[in-house]
């Protein structure tokens, strides 16, 4: 069985985002670039699959600029098998991303896409789906534990109730959320070795894909500062500043 794992990259999730002057967009002049730390999960939970047979290959795909091979060795280094990189200078939306997606996929006749649930960049929540719908393959999203049983995937969900357990039939598109595992450190030699391992270079118009812009963004602004916090001596001093300066009870 091979898989599909898609890794995006986005500004690292430890560093503070600074808007530009113009509030054009966000600034990512010398910012830490790394991996979506969904697709980092993602990445994780195939190579498990193949760890315990479940998987004969797993196969990385990130669609941007050149720089984008950088997250693509990074998940050779954490035991993905081969890499291919979609290079396009143009910042792409979901569903531009999800219509390339669809052309690996058929390409690479793969029985499972495994995507983040979401970039941590735009917050977009979208190309699985979209992905799923294009491809007509049945969708688990916000995985938080996944089994193969033969032909077909059982996706543990996790819903605002609880968790809601689906089976699919493969081939088949599952989310990652943040539980589904905790992403491993790649090993200095694994790095190493990482670099050895095949990747392929193809751009959208090779894939015949049309890449449209459907939304143009208007402008980025920072989250409004957040008051500094009072520490009080006491409950009653509590009660008292929360009846009388906040007047919430
Ligand atoms: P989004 O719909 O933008 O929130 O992204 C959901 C998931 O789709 C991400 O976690 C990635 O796994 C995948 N994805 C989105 N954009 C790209 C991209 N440019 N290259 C590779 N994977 C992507």
């Amino acid at each position: 069985m091979k898989i599909l794992v898609t890794v995006k990259r986005t500004i690292d999730a430890n560093t503070k985002i600074r808007v530009m002057s113009d509030n054009s967009n966000v600034d990512l002049n010398n910012v830490k670039m790394a991996l979506n730390p969904f697709c980092e999960i993602a990445v994780e939970e195939a190579v498990r699959m193949k760890e315990k047979g479940d998987a004969s290959e797993v196969l990385v795909v990130s669609i941007g600029d050149k720089a984008c091979q950088e997250q693509i060795r990074t998940a050779l280094a954490l035991g993905a098998d081969r890499g291919i990189h979609v290079e396009t200078e143009a910042s792409i939306e979901p569903l531009n991303v999800a219509k390339i997606l669809a052309k690996v996929v058929a390409e690479e006749q793969v029985s499972l896409v495994i995507l983040g649930k979401q970039s941590i960049d735009a917050d977009n929540n979208q190309t699985g789906q979209m992905l799923a719908a294009l491809t007509n393959m049945p969708q688990g999203t916000f995985a938080s534990e996944i089994q193969i049983h033969g032909d077909k995937v059982q996706v543990s969900r996790e819903v605002d109730s609880g968790l809601q357990t689906v089976e699919l039939a493969m081939p088949a598109v599952i989310t990652t959320d943040l539980r589904l595992n905790e992403p491993r450190y790649a090993s200095l030699p694994n790095i190493m070795k990482a670099k050895r391992k095949p990747l392929v270079m193809t751009t959208p118009a090779e894939l015949g894909v049309d890449i449209k812009q459907h939304t143009q963004l208007l402008k980025v602004e920072a989250p409004a500062e957040r008051q500094a916090g009072v520490k009080v001596a006491s409950v009653a001093e509590l009660i008292e500043k929360l009846k009388h300066e906040a007047k919430v009870i």
